[in-house]
């Protein structure tokens, strides 16, 4: 779902602007622009020969004392071999080596991540044989360019992308600043723009997105309680271009849209209105894309009565149980009353969808299901599970190692589900089981 991080570090004034500019789509292609923490830093699309990746800029580094760049310069290369899955190392070719590089140098042969030296101003092609010097930083061969006239980028683009096909799928947990990403999805006039800005006003928005041309959603991320999210409001603040559009259409497009980025989907209902068939659609399509989710009701002031309140919370169980490991929280946007128990119901959701279960734990639940006795059988065949395994996270999902797979069927699958959530953390989360022949 998410990009290959390329971050470009170097000390002030060796061309990482000039450099990201000219691989980046457009001079203004800043997706992200990051202020007021410790690090400034911008994030451009970028695309080589087909392939997609972030890059990062951590240029905007405010030189104070030579302690304090000493240390920015540092906090810089940690943080690159933290976020990045490759980092460019970019140095002067005019000027040459000094400590400070040196020292970056120091940092980045510790990290795991791939490594590119790029030797930048080398604006002319006879200097290229100065290379030696830069040997000497332990980072392999160096790459000649110049950002500013673009000699010897494609080649080392070339390679760059190498190295990023090379990677192992992205791994978890590997998004930018590791927000996590939140999308809050519902029809038109549900609350959604109400309830975004009661959830961000009192919190820190440190990255917003500039309108793109590709994007509908508006990217905000916050700090709340020391953890970062983005949360993707579908609201559409382009709702002015698609005046003469179908409103409810687009929005569901936008919902998907936004889901397929999110880790954790606040699906607003309407409470006064009550449960549509568009919010059964949506929930329906978080699901399936294994989203976690939390069903905010909202405009709660409105429903008079504990009678009214009893039966839309029934009414949700009944009609959205295929979503039923999703929380229901009742709230009122506008006043922002009880929205810290939607952080909590967040928090919660994406602790359990990114979990891994220990396998012995799981193997004493499975003998639990085994001592219980209830299995199914077709015809002479009769269903043994051997061993359960979680295979992958994000969802959560589980493998059970089988003799007859094709047997099972969604009865025992959903028995197999409600038995694991009985018995594990697994709130707020879809699961996904799966059937392997063991004999
Ligand atoms: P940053 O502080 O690392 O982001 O560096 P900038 O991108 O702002 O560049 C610093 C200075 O170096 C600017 O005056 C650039 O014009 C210049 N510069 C950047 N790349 C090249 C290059 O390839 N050749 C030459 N001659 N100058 C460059
Ligand atoms: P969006 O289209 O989903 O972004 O919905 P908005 O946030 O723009 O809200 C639509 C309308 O519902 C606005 O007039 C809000 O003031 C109102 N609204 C939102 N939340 C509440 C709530 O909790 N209670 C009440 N009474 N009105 C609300």
């Amino acid at each position: 779902m998410t990009l290959p991080i390329v971050a470009v570090v170097g000390r002030p004034n060796v061309g990482k602007s000039t450099f990201v500019n000219r691989i980046a789509e457009a001079d203004e292609a800043i997706v992200h622009e990051m202020r007021g923490v410790t690090r400034d830093r911008s994030y451009h699309e970028a695309d080589w020969n087909g392939v997609h990746f972030t890059l990062v800029d951590t240029g905007g580094i405010e030189m104070g004392t030579d302690d304090a760049f000493q240390g920015s310069i540092r906090s810089q290369a940690f943080a690159a071999t933290r976020e990045a899955d490759l980092i460019v190392f970019l140095v002067d070719g005019k000027t040459g080596i000094n400590a400070d590089d040196e020292e970056v140098a120091r940092i980045l042969r510790k990290s795991d991540k791939p490594i590119m030296l790029a030797v930048n101003k080398m604006d002319t092609p006879n200097k290229v044989d100065e290379m030696w010097e830069f040997y000497q930083l332990g980072l392999g061969d160096p790459w000649p360019v110049s950002a500013m006239h673009g000699n010897g980028t494609g080649d080392m683009l070339d390679q760059l992308v190498e190295e990023l096909r090379a990677l192992p799928e992205k791994e978890v947990g590997g998004e930018p600043l590791d927000a996590i990403n939140v999308a809050i999805i519902g029809r038109p006039n549900a609350g959604k723009s109400s309830l975004t800005n009661t959830m961000t006003e009192n919190d820190r928005s440190i990255v917003s997105d500039v309108a793109g041309t590709t994007r509908d959603a508006i990217d905000t991320t916050i700090e709340h309680d020391g953890r970062y999210y983005t949360i993707v409001d579908t609201a559409g603040l382009r709702r002015k271009s698609q005046i003469d559009e179908d409103v409810e259409y687009y929005g569901f497009v936008r919902a998907m849209r936004a889901i397929d980025r999110a880790d954790v989907a606040l699906l607003v209902i309407d409470a006064s209105i009550g449960l549509t068939d568009q919010d059964q659609r949506v929930a329906g399509f978080a699901a399936e894309r294994g989203c976690a989710m939390v069903i905010v009701l909202n405009k709660w002031d409105l429903i008079e009565g504990p009678d009214a309140k009893a039966e839309i919370r029934e009414r949700i169980a009944d009609r959205m149980s295929f979503v039923g490991y999703a929380p229901v929280i009742s709230i009122q946007a506008t006043t922002g009353k009880r929205v810290n128990r939607i952080w909590d119901a967040v928090d919660t959701a994406y602790a359990n969808f990114s979990q891994g279960i220990p396998t012995s734990k799981l193997n004493t639940w499975l003998q639990g299901i085994r001592d219980f006795g209830h299995t199914i059988s077709q015809g002479k065949k009769m269903l043994k599970m051997k061993y359960v395994t979680q295979t992958a996270v994000r969802p959560p999902q589980f493998t059970f190692f089988v003799n007859h797979p094709e047997i099972v069927d969604d009865n025992y699958e959903r028995y197999l589900e409600n038995r694991l959530r009985d018995s594990f953390d697994l709130v707020g989360t879809p699961i996904k089981l799966k059937f392997k022949r063991k004999d």
